[in-house]
This record gives C-alpha cells, structure tokens and sequence, in this order.
C-alpha cells in the first residue's frame, strides 16, 4: 500500500494534507491546462482550485477556469480531459457538437475519461468537504 506522511501536529494533519492536495492537483492542471489552451489556440486567464460539490470543473466568461480540488484522486487520463474540456469552453461557451469537436481534437479518445467519471465521480464526492 501506498503511504502519506505527513510532518507537524497530528491535529492539523487534514488541513496540510488538503493544501497538499490542492496545490498538487493545480500543478498537473496547470500543464495540461496549457498544453491544450496552445493546442485550441486559446488563452486561459486564471486557473482556481475550488471546493466544486457537484462540478470537476467550470469556466467563467472572464476566462479563469475553476477545477474541483478532489480531481487529484483521479488519474492523470483523466485530469486532462476535464482541463481540455474546460479550455474549450473558452472558445465553446455550450456543449454543442462544434465544442465536442474541440474536446476530440485536443483529447482523442475522451470518452475513456467520461466513462471514468461516471464510474468514479459519486466516490470521488465523498472525499472531505470543506465546510
Ligand atoms: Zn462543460
């Protein structure tokens, strides 16, 4: 089995364990992030990593694109296509065929990833709300 350890006072053992992961998660979506804003010639303004309940990801009309935290125990198949999924927003605000169209070309088989969220997502929930 896989172990995590972590340094300081047992007590706040979550809270460092969750900045962990937040800032873990950004960092891989911060490269896939740009490598499909270069492939969708698009600009991405911000990258925010939210407590997203029911989402993994949006995108706001500003261009910041927000991803849901608890994505860091997805695998990385799977990071990408949620963050090419929502650089295409910023040239597809919908999800008509023209913005799956983008999804395909920045994440050939993405339906591997869809099905894995279907799968996996309501488990993935379950990880630590932060209220
Ligand atoms: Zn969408």
């Amino acid at each position: 089995m896989p172990a995590l350890f972590v340094s300081g006072d047992p007590e706040h053992a979550p809270r460092r364990l969750h900045d962990w992961f937040r800032a873990e998660v950004r960092k891989d979506l911060a490269v896939c992030v740009e490598k499909h804003a270069q492939t969708l010639s698009c600009n991405p303004k911000r990258l925010a990593i939210r407590d997203q309940a029911t989402r993994w990801g949006s995108c706001s009309t500003s261009g910041t694109l927000s991803f849901s935290w608890r994505l860091i125990f997805a695998p990385p198949f799977v990071l990408d296509y949620v963050a090419a999924h929502e650089v295409a927003h910023l040239r597809e605000m919908n999800h008509g065929p023209r913005f799956w169209r983008l999804v395909r070309d920045a994440v050939p088989n993405y339906h591997r990833a869809k099905i894995w969220l279907k799968t996996n997502g309501t488990e993935l929930h379950r990880f630590g709300s932060e209220t």
